[in-house]
């Protein structure tokens, strides 16, 4: 795409990530509040209510506020990561406590970025695999904080995931079809065995389709692959959290943060992998 020397390009595609992750942030607040909101929208009129009048609320209007004090927070405190440092994590007006959870998802939008970079270089490639690795950072940190997967991030991930596969790799548009297909089924079939035999719901409608988009993005033949990544880090990361925070124990876990985490890995070092996985399960 860009004949660029490594030298700019990195830190480039580094800076790019933060201000794409701060916009993550954007999203990963909002997005739940404006589902919750046509949620209810719908069911007022399904129950024939009276419309309830709200103020817009999107990704772009209101401005980002101050969640304890709604003082607007200023351009300057904005700025990735070190807005967040310069006021030691703290709101600038009333210092409330501004969560870890910005700088984080910032400096992970950064390090997703620079590590695509060096993988895939300035190439159209690279950017669809950023996007779908910034995507699924999103879907993670919304599934931990409100054990939702929203429709409107795992459906396009899957369509991006066959224009991918047609732009890209035309050859592997077939195992991507299969990929789709096959994902879904796989946690579809998991959870219904699971509720049958337990009475319990095990996992979300949310997690067949985020795994059905990365069927699409990676092929079938990395299925087997993304579920003992996502079940091995989820059973170890699982109990650890349960050793550590005891309140937590017999608390619901959702499945998408372990998904998307089996993806990254994939999407940036799928075929070292695939090569070290076959030669342990395929001789
Ligand atoms: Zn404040």
């Amino acid at each position: 795409m860009l004949d660029l020397s490594p030298t700019l390009i990195y830190p480039l595609a580094a800076f790019v990530g933060l201000c794409l992750g701060s916009f993550l942030n954007v999203v990963i607040a909002r997005l739940p509040v404006m589902l919750m909101r046509g949620w209810r929208a719908e069911a007022r009129e399904a129950l024939e209510l009276p419309e309830e009048h709200n103020e817009p609320f999107n990704l772009v209007t209101p401005r980002s506020i101050c969640p304890a004090c709604e003082a607007p927070i200023a351009w300057h405190d904005n700025i990735p990561v070190i807005g967040w440092l310069k006021r030691r994590g703290r709101c600038a007006n009333c210092h409330a406590r501004i969560s870890p959870q910005y700088p984080l998802v910032e400096l992970a939008g950064g390090a997703l970025a620079f590590a695509v970079a060096v993988l895939f270089g300035a190439t159209w490639q690279g950017v669809f695999i950023l996007g779908a690795c910034l995507a699924l950072l999103a879907m993670a940190v919304i599934d931990l904080r409100t054990q939702l997967l929203p429709d409107s991030l795992t459906l396009p991930l899957l369509w991006a995931g066959l224009l991918y596969q047609l732009l890209f790799q035309p050859l592997m548009l077939e195992s991507a079809v299969i990929g789709a297909m096959a994902g879904y089924l796989t946690l579809w079939s998991f959870y219904w065995a699971f509720k049958l035999i337990t009475g319990k719901e095990g996992m979300g409608y949310g997690d067949f389709k985020l795994l059905a988009a990365l069927g699409a993005w990676m092929g079938w033949q990395y299925l087997p692959l993304l579920l003992i990544l996502s079940a091995g880090v989820g059973a170890v990361l699982g109990i650890l959290i349960q050793l550590a925070l005891p309140r937590l124990r017999g608390a619901p876990m959702p499945f998408g943060p372990y998904l998307a985490l089996a993806g990254w890995i994939a999407l940036l070092a799928g075929e070292p992998l695939m090569a070290v996985y076959g030669s342990f399960f395929l001789v």
